[in-house]
């Protein structure tokens, strides 16, 4: 399956990010979305909102940027996934490195988020990936191994079908600096095994595996042509509709 899925992060007033839905869908057609799934994930404020601006594309889909890992309680802030469910929202990002870094989210954590999004039918779109200093002291595999692991260790072969894996190297989210298309191939056929080993051959070929990090449209192509990279996560580009229709269309051709 291929995926393009937009990461509007803490951008856009409920009224700016309904402009920005319209202009996606202004410009697409049936034609042009093809065979790729989109995502957007705006900000909680505007997820009702932007659900109902898509009643008539189910094509694409709403997904929330965050939730917590208990479905009600005394957790001021807090946003629980039935209350997702309930919205009609499709699925969830989980384990953002921003909410690692920022909001001390821990691996454990994930893990429960990522059980409670399965068990609530939201699908969970798992980010993983290493930061500079991990890379440059060699250990990338041994730290997204280590996040898929803990991640994913109650998660059956069925339900996995429904989870999504970004691999965002840290270094590489918002700074202007991609990985290139060998270093992001070669992760992602590294996690593709990791995957078949875990699960099944099956399973591991159904999922889809998103690369993200400074996707722009002129490295797209070269990136979205890697056998193993099913698609994108995109953080900055996202927020401009023709950055996004050209990335689609990246995909679509890849
Ligand atoms: C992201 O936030 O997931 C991301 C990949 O951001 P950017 O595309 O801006 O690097």
């Amino acid at each position: 399956m291929k995926m393009l899925a937009g990461n509007w992060k803490m951008n856009t007033t409920p009224q700016e990010g309904l402009a920005l839905l319209d202009a996606l869908v202004n410009g697409l057609t049936p034609e042009r979305i093809g065979e790729v799934h989109l995502v957007v994930a705006p900000p909680f404020t505007h997820l009702w909102a932007s659900v109902q601006r898509l009643w008539d594309f189910p094509e694409i889909s709403v997904a929330a940027q965050n939730c917590h890992e208990q479905a009600s309680g005394a957790y001021t802030g807090e946003v629980s996934l039935p209350m997702l469910k309930d919205l009609d929202v499709d699925a969830v990002l989980l384990g953002h490195s921003e909410r690692r870094q920022y909001f001390g989210e821990t691996d454990r954590q994930i893990a429960s988020k990522l059980r409670a999004a399965l068990n609530a039918e939201i699908s969970p779109i798992l980010c993983v990936g290493e930061t500079l200093e991990e890379r440059k002291s060699g250990r990338e595999w041994e730290v997204v191994q280590h996040q898929l692991q803990v991640a994913l260790a109650d998660v059956s072969a069925d339900e996995a079908h429904n989870v999504v894996v970004a691999y965002e190297p840290v270094w590489a989210i918002g700074t202007g600096e991609v990985a290139s298309p060998e270093q992001a191939q070669e992760m992602h056929a590294r996690i593709r095994t990791w995957l078949r080993e875990r699960f099944d051959a099956d399973t591991a070929s159904i999922m889809a595996l998103l690369y993200g990090g400074s996707v722009k449209p002129d490295n797209a192509a070269a990136l979205f042509g890697q056998k193993d990279i099913n698609g994108g996560l995109i953080g900055g580009a996202s927020l401009k509709a023709d950055d996004f229709l050209a990335l689609l269309d990246a995909l679509r051709s890849a």
